[in-house]
């Protein structure tokens, strides 16, 4: 047997195959007992959390809500995960406490936790004496798939009222959610009620008909392109048979898509094909020149130009307004690209402008400029989290070291760096960190061998809790307080009035 406190010092090419084995099941169970306690510190952070900010009044924190985003920041992970974390450490403690304690020994892993979780809500609490120590016996000796099977084979049978309960709760969980795969594509996955979803599905096939015969794509090409073609506002798919007049579908009207819906950065020379640096699609990430350039050419341009610090144009009258003007707005979000909070990746258009130090309305001369070097994009959530903090709610200080990166400290005192990502994409010899591989303007012959379409990429991911660390994709929170946390599920406030300190 080893201990798994002497893992690290095996030498594994010394041992027998059984030892192997052994050494895995060894490993296994004490990676198992270290996620059990990040489930446990977590859960008691957010406990602590809540507890300071039980009354929190207008305008206040809502009670623990910050303890993912900090967890998050300090693990460098998403806070969909964190939130996750804490979501099924409130469920060990509220009503499993023999999961809870084979976690904690290490004898099942997170993957099966999730599992028994998961299966376990809505189920009554007499049911579930029984249930789940039978589950955990299951857990033993099987995988986590085979695990879900017998849990909720056992659950419906035990429980008939909880099972039409969770079906009625899982249309709560309705959602459609990105992800960002490689190669420039995206998987667009949702969870519909149904109907909704039979009507959606119906209509793209309606939509796939509306070509002639002879168009050149797949019935599943034109799904995915009726998709879009709904979203961007032509709500029809145009015939690529090529061959004009004789196409049957010639001449139907279609509205002219809505443009534009997305945002690429790109440098001047790669869009002129003189270089084919990455470009980067907002809210994804780095996509290659060449698409860039396809898509840019139905695009409208801005221009940004690069500047240093000493060159910020802001004059005088407009650096004492709040509003900025809309040549600085347009340049502040296309070089921070996305939400400069540490790990974010709301996309620069879907988020708002933040004055680093808070702009004063009574006496703007004495407060933060609005100005290149006092100006970041936050998103609506992250944008809350550092005006609670200008106003003292939040322990989290922020602060411009220069016009290229933002520090935040974390309310223990971590300091964490963000610089401006989209400036990484627009002009390429300030991305300082990548690899120096010259660039030599060989053509490629051969494509490279692409990667699995599912593979998954380094982009923090939008919509779900996916790290390949924590076996946590698609999990649903149920505790209220925590199902805002991803960002992209932060609503809007309607836009208060400018107040005191409180930034745009
Ligand atoms: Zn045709
Ligand atoms: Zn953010």
């Amino acid at each position: 047997m080893f201990d798994s406190d002497d893992l690290s010092a095996v030498d594994f090419r010394a041992i027998s195959d059984e030892g192997l084995i052994d050494a895995l099941r060894t490993a296994h169970g004490a990676a198992a007992a270290a996620q059990a306690a990040e489930v446990f510190a977590v859960r008691e952070l957010y406990r602590r959390y809540r507890a300071d900010s039980a009354d929190p009044g207008p305008g206040g924190a809502r009670g623990g809500e910050f303890a993912a985003t900090e967890a998050a920041v300090a693990l460098q992970v998403d806070e969909a995960t964190t939130g996750a974390l804490i979501d099924i450490g409130l469920a060990l403690e509220d009503s499993l406490p023999r999961t809870r304690a084979a976690f904690a020994a290490g004898r099942i892993d997170l993957a099966k936790v999730r599992v028994i979780v998961d299966n376990t809500r809505a189920v009554a609490r007499e049911v579930l004496e029984d249930l789940e120590p039978r589950l955990l016996e299951v857990a033993g000796r099987t995988n986590p798939v085979r695990l879900r099977q017998a849990a909720r084979r056992w659950a419906a049978r035990l429980d008939p009222g909880g099972t039409r309960q969770r079906r009625e709760r899982r249309q709560e969980e309705r959602d459609v959610r990105l992800r960002a795969v490689q190669d420039s594509m995206a998987v667009f996955d949702g969870l519909l009620p149904a109907p909704g979803a039979q009507t959606v599905a119906m209509r793209l096939r309606e939509m796939s008909m509306q070509v002639c015969a002879s168009d050149p794509r797949t019935m599943p090409q034109r799904r995915a392109d009726a998709l879009v073609a709904l979203a961007d506002g032509s709500g029809q798919l145009r015939c690529q048979c090529g061959r004009g007049g004789r196409c049957p579908k010639y001449g139907v009207p279609i509205e002219q898509p809505r443009r534009p819906l997305i945002q690429i950065g790109i440098p001047a020379d790669s869009l002129l094909g003189f270089q084919d640096a990455p470009a980067f699609l907002a809210g994804y990430g780095p996509i290659d020149a060449a698409l860039a350039r396809l898509l840019a050419e139905h695009a409208r341009f801005q221009v940004i130009p690069e500047q240093s610090d000493a060159d910020d144009p802001a004059t005088a009258e407009e650096a004492a307004q709040w509003q900025p003007a809309s040549r600085l707005e347009r340049e502040v979000r296309a070089l921070d690209g996305m939400c400069r909070f540490p790990g974010c990746a709301m996309p620069a258009a879907e988020s708002e402008l933040d004055h680093n130090h808070p702009f004063d309305h009574e006496r703007p001369a004495r407060g933060g400029p609005t100005a290149r070097t006092n100006l970041a994009v936050l998103c609506g959530r992250h944008h809350r989290l550092k005006t609670l903090a200008d106003n003292d709610k939040l322990p989290w200080k922020v602060w411009r070291a220069d016009l290229e990166r933002l520090q935040w400290t974390a309310p223990t005192g971590d300091i964490h760096t963000t610089v401006r990502e989209g400036a990484r994409y627009l002009f390429p010899r300030t991305d300082t960190g990548a690899p120096t591989v010259p660039y030599t303007g060989v053509h490629r012959s051969e494509p490279p061998e692409a990667p699995p379409i599912d593979a998954p990429t380094a982009l923090p991911d939008r919509r779900t809790a996916e790290d390949m660390a924590y076996p946590l994709n698609g999990y649903v929170v149920i505790h209220g307080q925590l199902r805002r946390i991803p960002p992209e599920d932060e609503i809007p406030d309607d836009k208060p009035a400018p107040t005191r300190n409180h930034a745009p």
